[in-house]
């Protein structure tokens, strides 16, 4: 096997094994850009070593080879005494993780090499600082020192000549600090920092391959949904200086906006600095136009190579480079990350420049972005105590207590609070509390500071250098410049979108996207057009491509009329239970506590009629498009008192010696309806079984209610649809009562009535028999929530809180089944039951109404199996449209 390529042998579709990072550096190299002569270990070579716990055999060879033709390229020596090479050592999985660790730059410096290379630059003082900072990186990364330490030291040494710049300190000053580092070393460690060039290197490589496993690189790839075993390359890069003096320096730039998607220059540079600190916040960057001042020969060459690397991948680039001495480099490039809104704008730009087609357009934005772009917004009409102002580095509104540390925010939102990270710079450590935050606010770093790039990969909202505000972490609390205070548990609202800060929480407001779905636009603004606009076309364009139905769960009228304004093609399942609630649980009483068929039918009577509204609503809602009602489903306990209160109501009055009749028989009937295990018990077509005239009532309701909208010129489609069969024997009695009812009120309306009957199949016995089912069937719906539960034998309403994250953690599965369908266990009998079912019934309807039905991964997978439609909660229906066109794709 072949371990090591160097830059010019590989190319940007190699990620898999080069990494992201490899990958493009060779693509960059192989396109002529100026990029430092290097080389990448494979994945191939990271995932041995992880298993094996050492490098596998040949690495170390194929590296020294590959070191020497650098160092011969080059003309200098890893280390080398006199005039040192220095590389840079940084990882690079396929999938960017700002949870692991980058890099560790310098390495080949040592006691001796820092007269080479002070020589060399003629610096001494940038020797003795690039020493400093070897040692530093090294500790903290190879060694696993904590960096506090070395920051202390530095931070010393900064106090003592009274600066709080590293650019005020003096070639003495970086002497002695490397001093301090090296004991500092060889306290934590036992052991001296190594001297050796080639040990270093390979130190710093088998770093990289362990900090695939580095607690937050699995966390953060748990929140990705990032396999588990991908392993990270290795890129071994010559070193370039940015931070040689004033005509040095190092940035970072998009190659348009990452936030809003308008084209332009977007970028962050920062004088006589190195590597990372840029992208780490350390000192405040200026924009990039400003570079055209500073160096215009190598400002247009960057913009140069922008629009190269836009036109070469046909996408936003985001991109870091560095200035040594007026000569540019390019050191990483990638399809850069954008905002949701940023997604949809920028595919649309690439249509309209002939970069890319529609269909290209359609799959570059997904469902989870839509998703975000229907979040609410700030009410601008609301009053709003401003307090600073920062960079819109990833948008939504966010209200939160306010907390320092993340510690803080996963404890208190564990608790149930809503919380805003409060930091003045975030590292990867605060991965976690970022997770757990609404929204992240930071008082320094730009627009690619970490804050800003995880925050915007994480779709949390996020506003960054707010440099009006004094944060200080350790006495939990935060000052505006006009000296307001604001405590640790203050409530802010922060809005990513443009930046700003609000003392207290702001009323939040509609977005454009979903005013768009609705049909009115109310938000105005060039901005809101613009991302209107593209979202219209890629929609259309989905629509016109996907081969599945959308239709929506919907249980009322105003519902089904916002679904269908969503673009929903019918109601996928009307829940009727929460019909049986409020005023309305009386007569649920006293259909259960009847004892005589009077009883019975009087309060079935009572429900007659309410029940036909109910339905002529949705109908005329949903005029000219099906309407699934799915009859009676949860257990009758559900509409009863708890039993632990109606006993105690019924003890305490026994005790006064007033118990009331009523209230006994009620806790009687509620003693009898009591079950272990209700999901597995009374309830669904049982009910409809058990309870004399319960499922004719409702299919009567139905059917009225369907002559009544025809009678007015409607033109309703009801479809009956039966929860919880087993077996077809189920389906079959209760048809034949349906299709009486049905005949029934088609005499007495003289309206022509044809409803579909059928069932939902979520039940693994349903799924297993479909093929009998779909003999008594119309159409299938399948009920992935309860089908789940009984595949896994998972109690829906429990597992979440009770062992989810557990598993989750162990990486039994990287997403709840019942968020995205199981598509192994589940998803094979939806398979089998849709073939089996249209085996026996080739016109048979199947869809899906499930929570899955909404879901863009599950979405795919029904494409895939090829149902009719998808049925899910009107919010979710663009969702859904969208995921459905991509999937045709
Ligand atoms: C289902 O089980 O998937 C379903 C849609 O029905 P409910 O959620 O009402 O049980
Ligand atoms: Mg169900």
């Amino acid at each position: 096997t072949k371990y090591v390529y160097d830059f010019a042998e590989g190319n940007k579709d190699l990620k898999d094994l080069l990494g992201g990072k490899g990958a493009n550096l060779a693509e960059m190299t192989n396109i002529g850009l100026p990029v430092p002569p290097g080389f990448t270990i494979t994945t191939e070579a990271c995932r041995a070593y992880l298993a094996d716990g050492e490098p596998p055999d040949g690495l170390r060879a194929e590296i020294a080879d590959h070191l020497s033709r650098l160092e011969e390229g080059i003309g200098r020596r890893l280390g080398d005494p006199a005039d040192p090479l220095l590389v840079s050592v940084r990882s690079g999985a396929k999938f960017s993780m700002p949870g692991m660790m980058e890099t560790v730059l310098n390495v080949g410096l040592n006691d001796e090499s820092v007269h080479g290379l002070a020589a060399q630059s003629g610096s001494e003082r940038f020797a003795w600082d690039s020493y400093r900072r070897l040692i530093q990186m090294f500790g903290k990364i190879v060694l696993g020192i904590e960096g506090e330490r070395f920051d202390d030291a530095l931070e010393d040494k900064k106090r003592a000549r009274g600066s709080d710049s590293d650019l005020d300190l003096t070639t003495d000053d970086f002497r002695t600090l490397v001093d301090a580092y090296k004991k500092i070393v060889r306290d934590a460690t036992g052991r001296d920092f190594p001297q050796e060039p080639a040990e270093q290197m390979s130190q710093a490589v088998r770093a990289v391959f362990d900090s695939w496993n580095a607690e937050r690189a699995i966390l953060y790839r748990r929140q990705e949904r990032i396999p588990a075993d991908l392993g990270t390359a290795v890129n071994i890069v010559a070193m370039v200086f940015g931070n040689l003096g004033m005509d040095s320096g190092t940035g970072v730039a998009f190659t348009r906006d990452p936030a809003s998607g308008a084209q332009g220059i977007y970028g962050d540079y920062l004088q006589n600095a190195q590597g990372e600190d840029v992208v780490a916040g350390i000192r405040n960057t200026v924009p990039l136009q400003q570079l055209a001042d500073i160096d215009r020969k190598s400002y247009d060459e960057l913009l140069d190579i922008m629009a190269t690397l836009e036109r070469h991948y046909r996408d936003l680039c985001d991109i870091e480079f560095t200035i040594e001495r007026g000569k540019l480099w390019m050191l990483q490039t990638r399809v850069g990350k954008r905002t949701a809104a940023a997604a949809y704008v920028i595919a649309n730009q690439l249509v309209d420049e002939g970069m890319i087609d529609l269909d290209e357009a359609v799959r570059r934005v997904n469902g989870a972005q839509l998703a975000q772009l229907m979040f609410p917004r700030f009410d601008t009409e609301a009053k709003k105590e401003r307090i600073a102002r920062g960079m819109n580095a990833s948008p939504g509104a966010a209200v939160g207590r306010v907390v320092f540390d993340s510690y803080t925010a996963v404890k208190w939102s564990r608790s149930g609070e809503k919380v805003i990270l409060v930091r003045r710079e975030t590292n990867p450590d605060d991965l976690n509390g970022m997770i757990a935050a609404e929204g992240i606010l930071t008082s320094r770093g730009g627009k690619t500071s970490h804050a800003a790039v995880v925050a915007r990969g994480m779709g949390k909202t996020c506003v960054c250098g707010a440099e009006e505000l004094d944060v200080d972490t350790k006495g939990r609390r935060l000052t505006t410049r006009d000296g307001l205070v604001v405590e640790e548990g203050d409530v802010l609202s922060i809005d990513g979108s443009n930046g700003m800060v609000y003392r207290g929480e702001v009323p939040v407001v509609s977005s454009p996207v979903v005013e768009y779905f609705e049909g009115r636009q109310e938000t105005a603004g060039a901005e809101a057009d613009v991302l209107v606009k593209a979202v219209h076309r890629i929609m259309t364009r989905a629509d016109e491509v996907r081969c599945l139905g959308v239709r929506a769960n919907a249980d009322t009228p105003e519902d089904a009329a916002r679904a269908r304004r969503f673009g929903a093609q019918g109601v996928g399942l009307c829940r009727t239970e929460h019909m049986f609630l409020g005023d309305r649980r009386q007569h649920v009483e006293r259909l259960i506590l009847a004892d005589t068929d009077d009883e019975r039918e009087s309060a079935l009577s009572a429900l007659l009629p309410l029940q036909r509204d109910d339905f002529v609503g949705i109908f005329t809602a949903m005029n000219g498009l099906p309407v699934t009602v799915r009859l009676l489903d949860p257990p009758l306990h559900e509409f009863l008192p708890d039993i632990t209160e109606l006993s105690v109501r019924v003890a305490l009055a026994e005790a006064r010696g007033d118990a009331n009749e009523n209230d006994l028989r009620l806790l009687q009937a509620v003693h009898k309806l009591h079950e272990q295990n209700p999901m597995l018990g009374l309830r669904g077509v049982r009910l409809g079984l058990v309870i004399p005239g319960l499922f004719t009532m409702q299919v009567r309701a139905i059917a009225e209610a369907a002559a009544q909208c025809r009678a007015a010129g409607g033109n309703p489609h009801a479809e009956i649809m039966i929860p919880l069969v087993g077996t077809v024997q189920e389906l079959e009695i209760i048809r034949a009562e349906a299709e009486d009812v049905l005949a029934e009120v088609s005499r007495e309306s003289g309206e022509q009535l044809h409803c579909l009957i059928g069932t939902m199949i979520e039940l693994p016995r349903a799924a297993l028999t479909a093929g009998q089912i779909a003999g008594a069937a119309e159409f299938f719906s399948f009920g992935t929530n309860d089908l789940t539960q009984t595949v896994w034998g998972f109690s829906r309403d429990d597992v979440e809180a009770a062992f989810f994250s557990a598993y989750l953690e162990k990486g039994i599965f990287g997403v709840s089944p019942f968020e995205t369908l199981d598509t192994d266990g589940v998803g094979r009998l939806v398979r089998l039951a849709t073939e089996e079912g249209r085996a026996a019934r080739p016109e048979l309807k199947v869809g899906v109404c499930g929570e899955h039905g909404g879901d863009p991964d599950s979405v795919h997978f029904f494409h895939q199996v090829g149902l009719d439609y998808v049925s899910c909660s009107p919010f979710r229906v663009p969702v859904a449209r969208l995921e459905a066109g991509r999937a045709a794709l």
